[in-house]
């Protein structure tokens, strides 16, 4: 039995990559983790954080993030995940004040969030001895993505880490990233990510257009990608 750890930036990153990947292993028996690393709530959020919200069709009274956590919850029992939260906050609440500003060049106050997460994903190596691990390689650019990418560096030598390509950025860059291997998805693994990333309610409509166009795409995109580690799980 491997003990698998899927450490994601936002709540739908592990499902929307790898989400049929760690659906597979928990059907094989695998104990799967997604831990999810900016999921903190923000009392009165202002500003672009607050448009991020309210272009997702919320009201600014809704409790954006614990709605996103409930959802997360729902998705993580879709695919026989555990979910595990951290309270670091989304990089709309760190000074990051636009659309482009989420993709372009990192702010020097994140390194703190860096050391920090760092530590917080050390302990949890700590707790649960994973002896496999994923992560986001960072396709698109997010910021919030290189901030986990960063933090997963330099932890427990030996466990091998596996970097998935960040979807739906995949889908929507014109090349495939260097290294990227494309596995197919069987039949009950890519049923059990689509039932997964449908929970994501709030995310779909600008993900992917609408739950229907989402559930379209990922009939059609029955892959996922990776670089790293050992893949013949
Ligand atoms: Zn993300």
């Amino acid at each position: 039995m491997n003990r698998v750890l899927a450490i994601s930036p936002h709540l739908d990153d592990a499902v929307f990559s790898a989400g049929g990947t760690l659906a597979r292993h928990a059907i094989d028996g695998d104990e799967v983790t997604i831990l999810t690393c900016f999921t903190g709530n923000v009392a009165n959020p202002q500003g672009f954080a607050l448009a991020c919200q309210l272009d997702k069709g919320l009201s600014a009274e809704i409790d954006y993030m614990a709605l996103r956590r409930a959802e997360d919850l729902a998705a993580c029992e879709a695919i026989g995940a555990k979910a595990h939260h951290l309270p670091f906050l989304e990089a709309p609440h760190r000074g990051y004040a636009d659309a482009k500003s989420l993709f372009a060049e990192r702010k020097e106050t994140d390194a703190p969030i860096v050391a920090d997460l760092r530590a917080a994903i050390a302990s949890l190596y700590d707790k649960l001895r994973p002896s496999i691990v994923y992560g986001p390689l960072c396709v698109g650019d997010h910021v919030d993505h290189h901030v986990v990418r960063d933090a997963m560096a330099e932890q427990s030598a030996g466990v091998p880490v596996v970097w998935w390509e960040d979807f739906p950025y995949a889908m929507k860059s014109e090349a495939v990233s260097e290294g990227v291997v494309r596995r197919p998805l069987d039949a009950p693994s890519a049923a059990a990510k689509l039932r997964s990333v449908l929970c994501y309610k709030s995310q779909l409509g600008f993900q992917f257009g609408s739950a229907e166009r989402a559930a379209d795409i990922l009939s059609q995109w029955t892959m996922e990608g990776f670089v790293g580690g050992d893949l013949a799980t």
